[in-house]
């Protein structure tokens, strides 16, 4: 392993690799990355792979966009399929109170370009004919939206960084932040010590615990989330949108000739536990035969757990920490990370080589922000 770096980046996930891509596609080669498991293992390797820009916030609206740009060219870019299927994203309301807040976020994210609209349940049921609409107000529908595969998109990033020059080494875990006169001077880690006045905190939802290394908090927790992945079944087309049940936070979509589903757990506690929690399988497959009969004919193939990297606000912490010098952070993207990671790479980038960010105000995600009572919350949250 590398004993010195011009950076060093904890963590390989969608964000490390992104992050480290753009900055030596940029020219900053001398980069190491640090896994304490495997390239694109963490969180990344359990997302549902969902992309939209049906967001509340214009930084995260404008994150989105730049990111679909990298997605629709990635094949071209990098020479690895992602398996993109830009079927769209649909959100089913249920609440007549949510309409209001959608249709502002619609007029948002249409000022800024997004193809995104307004449904009614005609609409809806032309979109989706699998879906029940007795008690959906309307919704909105982004036909750009849609899903790819998260490790082939984050292997590639780290692929195409490796041949720029960027050194990964996995299954070394940070241990330590080492600190001199209020300056990040390097790492200790499990295999030794590497030496480098940059350390960008890229560990998903581990980020509180790398945080506390260099003694600063940074506001990320973990949540247990699962996925599931139905055998193919006669009944509902491979055509479908991501279609999500927003009250509930139900969701499904096509996947491997079968579907991918899941369901928010609100009541689920802080915490690292990646075992698939049966009871509430079972309390998630009720409510998709409610919403969507034809899955009664659908045979579970496998589920996984893995953990959301949440925020206060719902947002991530994206920039420099303040004190000590050196230190950066790009985590706790609260459930939809993987789908912004081109953009928060080329971000960081920006940061780190120029001083400043000019593609997007990033401003509203700067980590300094609950310190200070000033949050930027997310509604459009699954
Ligand atoms: C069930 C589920 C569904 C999801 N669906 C979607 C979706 O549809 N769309 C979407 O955009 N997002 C989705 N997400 C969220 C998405 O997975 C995350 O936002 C995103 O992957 C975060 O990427 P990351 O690189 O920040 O974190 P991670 O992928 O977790 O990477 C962090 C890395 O840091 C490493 N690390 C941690 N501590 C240390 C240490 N001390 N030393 C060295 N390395 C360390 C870890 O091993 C890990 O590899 C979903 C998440 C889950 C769990």
């Amino acid at each position: 392993m590398k004993h010195t770096a011009e950076a060093i980046v904890v963590g390989a996930g969608i964000m490390g690799c992104a992050i480290a891509h753009a900055l030596a596609e940029r020219g900053m080669t001398d980069v190491l990355v640090l896994d304490k498991d495997a390239i694109g293992r963490g969180s990344t390797a359990d997302a549902a792979g969902g992309i939209r820009q049906q967001f509340s916030t214009e930084t995260n609206i404008r994150i989105a966009q730049y990111s679909v740009r990298v997605w629709e060219t990635y094949q071209e870019r990098f020479g690895i399929d992602i398996g993109l299927r830009q079927q769209g994203y649909l959100f089913l309301l249920t609440n007549p109170a949510e309409e209001a807040v959608f249709r502002a976020n619609l007029a948002l994210q249409q000022s800024l370009g997004v193809p995104s609209r307004w449904v009614a349940p005609p609409d809806i049921a032309a979109i989706n004919p699998g879906v029940v609409l007795d008690d959906v107000v309307g919704g909105t529908f982004c036909p750009e939206d849609g899903w790819c595969d998260t490790y082939s998109a984050t292997v590639g990033f780290a692929q195409a960084a490796r041949k720029l020059g960027v050194q990964f080494q996995e299954e070394t875990p940070v241990e330590g932040i080492t600190i001199e006169r209020g300056r990040v001077v390097g790492v200790r880690t499990s295999t030794g010590n590497v030496a480098s006045p940059l350390v960008i905190i890229c560990a998903g939802p581990y980020t509180r615990l790398v945080g506390a290394m260099a003694g600063v908090e940074l506001p990320v927790d973990p949540y247990r989330r699962m996925s599931f992945i139905t055998e193919p079944f006669e009944g509902l087309p491979q055509s479908l949108p991501m279609t999500i049940e927003f009250a509930s936070g139900l969701y499904f979509h096509p996947e491997s000739h079968g579907f991918l589903f899941g369901m928010a757990n609100r009541e689920e506690p802080i915490g690292f536990s990646k075992v698939v929690d049966e009871e509430w399988m079972i309390a998630t497959v009720e409510r998709l035969v409610e919403r969507a009969p034809a899955f009664e004919n659908a045979r579970v193939l496998r589920g996984w757990a893995g953990s959301y990297e949440v925020t206060p606000d719902a947002n991530p912490l994206v920039g420099w920490v303040g004190e000590p010098e050196g230190l950066a952070v790009a985590a706790g993207f609260s459930g939809h990370g993987f789908m912004q990671g081109p953009a928060i790479g080329a971000c960081m980038a920006e940061l780190i080589l120029d001083g400043c960010v000019s593609m997007v105000d990033i401003a509203p995600f700067r980590p300094s922000r609950f310190a200070e009572g000033e949050l930027a919350q997310e509604h459009n949250v699954i």
